[in-house]
Formats: structure tokens, C-alpha cells, sequence
């Protein structure tokens, strides 16, 4: 097994489009979100929408962490790299996003500050033992697949004493925000956004298991079929769907089994509730402030909270008033909705944080459907 080739083979994907046609009832639509930014980048550069019937509609959902870092948290990073004089290292995509004042952490780098890109949560740690003499906070930002490797090194840096590191963190979790968009008014009162099921996310899925989503599918009748991101991935994982509502049920399934089993990784799951516990409430683009839907760092690990080493005040800021990312994030819009989409906002000056990560809805869009939407209109 090569692990991708098999999963993009155009003969197979085909077939699997000509059963999603054939079983896809005329007389009927069908909406489903792909709640992850990576499958969201998987449907565009793969075209797997032109691969479906015009009744089966993917919808963008909130999945890409750089995508829902709300302003406020972008503006406490610079807020330390800037006044605090610390040593602020993050992943790459994450010093691009717009923060206040027209400021985003790479602009404030220009101005002098010290931020550093790294590769991983390792790179943060062992920046910190190279700097002895300067405080180093790592920016961590992610979902459930990013959140154990900030608990391995939190770990490792209180087992060797490493006093000037701390952690500024922003890890999300998954099952809270699909609870928001199913208690949306969109989905649940207006019906603007009908959603007949999801796509679940695939990384995510094999550190939490497919347990969690039970409860979405037993209480809000909606299907969830779990699904890698390769292209044949989300055709089946779309063929499946179908499937599931055409029989009227509700369950979730599992198409991502090389990867992802019920229970999921128990030991990433022990080690980040000994690290970490629930936050009250946390501030997603987007979605708002959405309650139980994040982490934050124990009190047995405080000395390495970064929001607690300094008097750090967070204050909700308003997006760009053009910029549709909340919209977008919550299926109510489409990147092309947006007036400044290809024009002012492009992946190289990003207006709002959908264009800056390759997973976010406006960047995949950019990136492999601009001139497709052009050629449609054309004819
Ligand atoms: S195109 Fe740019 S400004 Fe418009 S919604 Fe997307 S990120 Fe925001």
C-alpha cells in the first residue's frame, strides 16, 4: 500500500461518482458540510465538486485553526512580543493573520519584534533552552491533532526546569463547535443552511475516536461519516452520506478505518487532560463566543501559562467589516460572495484569516477554483 496513490485514481473516483449520481434521488437536494479545513483543501484541489450531481452541495465549514483564531488572541501575541519583549515563535500560516490596527505578527516583526516561525511545539521548547537568558512563549494554535504535542512539550519543559518557557494557548475542540452550527439559527430555526450531514474530520477523529460524534447523530438526526483526505476518501465518504440519508438513518460511519477507530488514541486523550482542562468560554471567528470549546492550561502547569505569567487582557474585536470569514466559516456565504475575494484579499495580502491558511474556504478557492467560477459565468 502507498497510501496515496491508491486514494486518487481517476478510474476509481469516477465510479464512485457514477454511483453517487445514480443513487442520489433527482427529487431531492442534498447539504453536506465538510467541517475541516483539510477536507475543504482536498474538494478544491482535487475537483471533487465537479465530480457531483447538482443536488449533492458541499458546504465550508469552521475546521482550519488559523481560520477561527478570532483577532483578539492574534493581538495579545503581539501585545507580548511587542511590549513584553519575549521571544514569540508560532507556526507559519498563524504570522500572516490580520490582527488590530492593521497589524498582523509578521507586520510586527517588521516593527522590530521577535517572532519566530518553528515547524513544531518541539521547536519552541528547544528554542527556549538555546535563549536561557530570554522568556519564550510559544503561540499554540490547532484542534485536537495539534493539542498533544503542546502537552508533550509543557511536560518535558517542567521535567527539566525550563523556567523561561510558557505556552499562550488556543487549542479548540471539535464536537463544541459543530454543536454551535447545529444550534445555530441558520441550520436549526431558518433553514438558510440545511444540512443533511457531515463530513467529519479525519486528523482530528484519530486522536478523539469516532465516539464523540454519536451524540450529533443520535440527537440531531444528522449523519456523520468520518472520512480521510484523499479525493476517493470524500467521494465515499459523500457516497455514504447519500446512502445513510436515502434510508433514513442517523449514524456516524466510519470511512477513515486505516486511521481511525472508536475510542481513538487513548494515550494522546490521557496526556492532554493531564495537561489541560476546559475552558468556560473561548472566542471563535466566526461562531462567536462559544462555551466549553477550548482549553486552557492546569493549575498544575501554571507556571508555564503564558496567561498567567502576564497580565494579559483579552478584547473581543470586530472583523473587517468587508470581509465574509464568519459568514464563510458558518456555510452562510461562499468566498466568491465576497466583494474583495481575488481583488484587494488574495493568499499574498490576506484581508481575513480564510485566505491565509491553504485549508482555509477562500485560499482553496483562490487557489483552484477562481478560474473555474470565471469560465462558469463566461458561458
Ligand atoms: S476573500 Fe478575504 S476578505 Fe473576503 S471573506 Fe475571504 S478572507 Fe475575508
Amino acid at each position: 500500500m502507498k497510501y496515496i496513490d491508491e486514494f486518487r485514481d481517476g478510474a476509481v473516483a469516477r465510479e464512485l461518482s457514477r454511483a453517487i449520481c445514480r443513487e442520489a434521488g433527482a427529487e431531492r437536494h442534498y447539504q453536506f458540510m465538510e467541517f475541516c479545513g483539510g477536507h475543504t483543501h482536498a474538494i478544491s484541489r482535487h475537483g471533487v465538486t465537479d465530480l457531483l450531481p447538482r443536488n449533492v452541495r458541499m458546504v465550508h465549514g469552521p475546521g482550519c485553526p488559523v481560520c477561527v483564531l478570532p483577532i483578539g488572541r492574534v493581538d495579545i501575541a503581539i501585545q507580548l512580543a511587542l511590549k513584553e519583549h519575549v521571544v514569540l515563535c508560532t507556526y507559519g500560516d498563524v504570522l500572516r493573520v490580520p490582527a488590530s490596527g492593521n497589524l498582523s505578527l509578521l507586520k510586527a516583526k517588521a516593527l522590530g519584534a521577535d517572532i519566530r516561525m518553528i515547524y513544531s511545539a518541539a521547536d519552541a521548547l528547544t528554542l527556549a533552552r538555546e535563549n536561557p537568558d530570554r522568556q519564550v512563549v510559544f503561540f499554540a494554535i490547532g484542534f485536537e491533532t495539534t493539542t498533544p504535542p503542546t502537552a508533550v512539550v509543557l511536560r518535558e519543559a517542567r521535567d527539566l526546569g525550563v523556567g523561561n518557557f510558557s505556552v499562550l494557548c488556543n487549542h479548540v475542540l471539535t464536537p463544541a463547535a459543530i454543536v454551535n452550527i447545529l444550534e445555530s439559527p441558520e441550520v436549526r430555526e431558518l433553514g438558510t443552511v440545511p444540512l443533511d450531514g457531515f463530513v467529519g474530520p479525519a486528523h482530528v477523529s484519530s486522536i478523539i475516536g469516532t465516539e464523540p460524534y454519536e451524540f450529533f447523530a443520535s440527537e440531531y438526526r444528522k449523519p456523520v461519516v468520518i472520512a480521510g483526505f484523499e479525493p476517493l476518501d470524500v467521494l465515499q465518504a459523500i457516497l455514504m452520506l447519500i446512502r445513510q440519508v436515502n434510508d433514513g438513518r442517523a449514524e456516524v460511519e466510519n470511512q477513515f478505518t486505516r486511521v481511525v477507530t472508536r475510542e481513538g488514541n487513548v494515550a494522546a486523550q490521557t496526556l492532554v487532560s493531564e495537561v489541560f482542562e476546559l475552558r468556560r468560554s473561548f472566542e471563535w471567528r466566526g461562531l462567536g463566543v462559544v462555551p466549553y470549546s477550548a482549553l486552557r492550561i492546569r493549575d498544575t502547569f501554571a507556571a508555564y501559562d503564558a496567561e498567567r505569567r502576564w497580565p494579559l487582557a483579552y478584547q473581543q474585536v470586530r472583523d473587517n467589516k468587508a470581509c465574509d470569514c464568519g459568514a464563510i466559516l458558518r456555510g452562510l456565504k461562499h468566498p466568491t460572495d465576497c466583494k474583495l475575494f481575488g481583488t484587494v484579499c488574495t493568499p499574498e495580502t490576506p484581508m481575513g484569516s480564510c485566505m491565509v491558511s491553504s485549508e482555509g474556504a477562500c485560499a482553496a478557492h483562490y487557489s483552484y477554483g477562481r478560474f473555474r467560477d470565471s469560465r462558469e459565468l463566461a458561458s
